[in-house]
């Protein structure tokens, strides 16, 4: 890793009304690296999520990307490099696997790459190629989480953010989705998910940061936040 920051987040706070969902709130994420946000339910995962999108408002913080602060509207956030693969998927259920990925690319300005990009999605998920022609709604639990990934991924982010992909998936699955982010980050896009399966994403990722009632409890190394008997006790359970 060049140690070289790509995102960092200063004291972010969101609220909904009284509810205080991120409270002053600091991570970084250098380029090249997995950063997990490991957290129950309820936390504040998909807040931080969001509110890096521009999909939530932020009451205060900063958020930079590349040192340039990051833009509040989410077509801009994609143009700046960054995208989301949303929890519970967001598939378009009545398009097709193709016109689902074709609208990850909506945003881009470089029409030329799309085709090169639709070939690399389709090199990392071979099952979305087979079923590229298919209506996305008739696909299982693990092609709808490719597909949002694949998505995601076709506006050629710097940064791929993650929430909860494993949800609701069968362990063998989550390997195979798992593996594929893996070789994903190896090919240069950075990535940061925010996971109620603790052990997997620390499995998976270089450091992690542990979020509780919206505050950060705890960072490290994944290997030390592993091995850590107080997130053992609390998030790493039994599977
Ligand atoms: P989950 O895994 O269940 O999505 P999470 O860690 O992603 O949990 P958030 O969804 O970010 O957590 O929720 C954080 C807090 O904010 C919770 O107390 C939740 O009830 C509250 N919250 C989330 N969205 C809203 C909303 N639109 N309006 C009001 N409160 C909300």
């Amino acid at each position: 890793n060049s140690k070289e920051p790509l995102l960092v987040i200063e004291n972010l706070n969101v609220s909904y009304g009284a509810i205080r969902a991120v409270r002053n709130l600091s991570l970084h994420i250098d380029k090249g690296e997995i950063v997990c946000v490991i957290g129950a339910n309820g936390a504040g995962k998909s807040t931080l999520m969001n509110a890096i999108m521009g999909m939530v408002k932020r009451q205060s913080g900063n958020i930079l990307l590349e040192g340039k602060p990051l833009a509040e509207k989410s077509y801009q956030v994609v143009a700046q490099g960054v995208s989301l693969s949303p929890e519970g998927r967001k598939v378009f259920a009545p398009l097709t696997v193709y016109e689902n990925l074709m609208m990850g690319a909506f945003p881009r300005k470089d029409r030329e790459n799309i085709e090169r990009d639709l070939e690399w999605v389709y090199s990392l998920f071979p099952r979305l190629q087979e079923r590229r022609n298919q209506h996305a709604g008739t696909l299982s639990g693990g092609e709808q989480q490719m597909l949002a990934i694949g998505r995601a991924l076709m506006s050629r982010p710097k940064l791929l953010l993650l929430d909860e992909p494993s949800l609701g998936l069968a362990p063998i699955i989550i390997k195979d989705i798992f593996k594929e982010l893996k070789r994903i980050n190896s090919e240069g896009v950075t990535i940061l998910l925010v996971e109620q399966n603790a052990k997997q994403a620390l499995m998976l990722s270089h450091r992690g940061y542990v979020l509780q009632t919206g505050e950060i409890l705890m960072e490290g190394p994944a290997h030390e936040l592993l091995a850590n008997p107080e997130v053992e006790a609390a998030y790493l359970g039994t599977t």
